[in-house]
């Protein structure tokens, strides 16, 4: 059921709204625009309905502070206004809002401005989704990536919490593919991809394709041994696939993998801890390929045995 965010101060206008979308839709209902905007970037909402006239914030207000910020900026947000209120319909049109209506409501037309705009949003996020997945492993792609390690780096920032990178590359595939072909190859990127997503599949997990045969994960909350621990752990999961190699090369598929946990602070830059971690990578690969090099938090290089 998508969620619907009602932000009234007159109770009576919000209790009308509500009991006229509440069979279709999950709503909630806020009587002033701080509470509203506190609701808004906290849930996941589809649309908000908005009233323009309240006391303390009012409705444009909160509609420019919902546009400024990641979460909220494509949520729609249809406005309330009365009959004559011609002025504020179009300067909340130009705000960004994406339609109005007018009370005393019409339930059919309450109904059919919301269920168009939920659509248009339902369809545009499907949309993002597609554009952000790794369409071969179904993973997040670089894209996505790329947007998720910013925001959790700067997550990490403020709470103060153990942030590691892990790349993961495949060993000797270049080789795997010479021998068995670029479509048997793509089943081996699939099932490693698989094999990944298995093990990190906690809320403050991610996995992503980086790359050809190269992963990258970020895990949020455990300490450097745990992360280590845990990738020995996908790392010998992966060689016990048993999937066969080129015996001249190895006897099965395997990767290897670098990386590195710190709690950041404020002027601590993503980027140089990537490449902390891809230097592990390489190491991983001059030791001997099939093994976990990790940039430890007491500044020495973990090699796993
Ligand atoms: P190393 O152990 O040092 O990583 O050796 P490698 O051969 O894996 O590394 P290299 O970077 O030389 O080669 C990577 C190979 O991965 C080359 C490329 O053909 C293959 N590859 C990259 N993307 C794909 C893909 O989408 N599908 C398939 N089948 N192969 C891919
Ligand atoms: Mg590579
Ligand atoms: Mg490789």
């Amino acid at each position: 059921m998508e969620k619907i965010l009602i932000v009234d101060d007159s109770p009576l206008q919000g209790t009308q709204l509500k009991s006229i979308l509440n069979e279709e839709y999950d709503v909630t209902v806020a009587q002033t625009a701080e509470d509203g905007f506190a609701l808004a970037i906290s849930g996941d909402y589809s649309l908000i309905l908005l009233d323009v006239v309240m006391p303390g914030m009012d409705g444009f207000t909160m509609l420019k502070k919902l546009q400024e910020e990641v979460v909220t900026k494509h949520v729609p947000v249809i406005l309330i206004t009365s009959l004559s209120d011609a002025e504020n319909e179009s300067h909340g049109l130009m705000l960004g809002a994406v339609d109005y209506i007018t009370k005393p409501f019409h339930p059919v037309i309450v109904h059919a401005r919301v269920r168009t705009h939920i659509r248009l949003y339902e369809y545009r996020k499907q949309l993002e989704l597609l554009s952000m997945t790794d369409q071969l492993t179904g993973l997040a792609n670089r894209r996505r990536y790329e947007r998720y390690s910013r925001i959790k780096w700067q997550e990490a920032i403020r709470l103060q919490v153990p942030f590691s990178i892990c790349m993961f590359d495949i060993d000797h595939f270049k080789a795997y593919n010479d021998s068995f072909g670029h479509p048997a190859g793509d089943k081996v990127i699939a099932a490693v991809a698989n094999a990944l997503s298995t093990r990190l599949r906690r809320s403050t997990d991610f996995v992503a394709r980086y790359g050809g045969e190269e992963f990258v994960a970020i895990v949020l909350g455990g300490d450097a041994s745990a992360v280590f621990g845990l990738v020995k752990k996908i790392r010998q999961e992966i060689e016990n696939l048993h999937i066969p190699h080129t015996p001249a090369v190895s006897e099965w598929v395997t990767v290897s993998s670098g990386g590195v946990t710190i709690v950041p602070k404020t002027d601590t830059d993503y980027s140089s801890y990537l490449k902390v971690a891809d230097a592990m990578l390489y190491d991983a690969k001059r030791f001997g390929r099939n093994q976990v090099v990790w940039y430890g938090d007491d500044q020495k290089q973990w090699v796993e045995e």
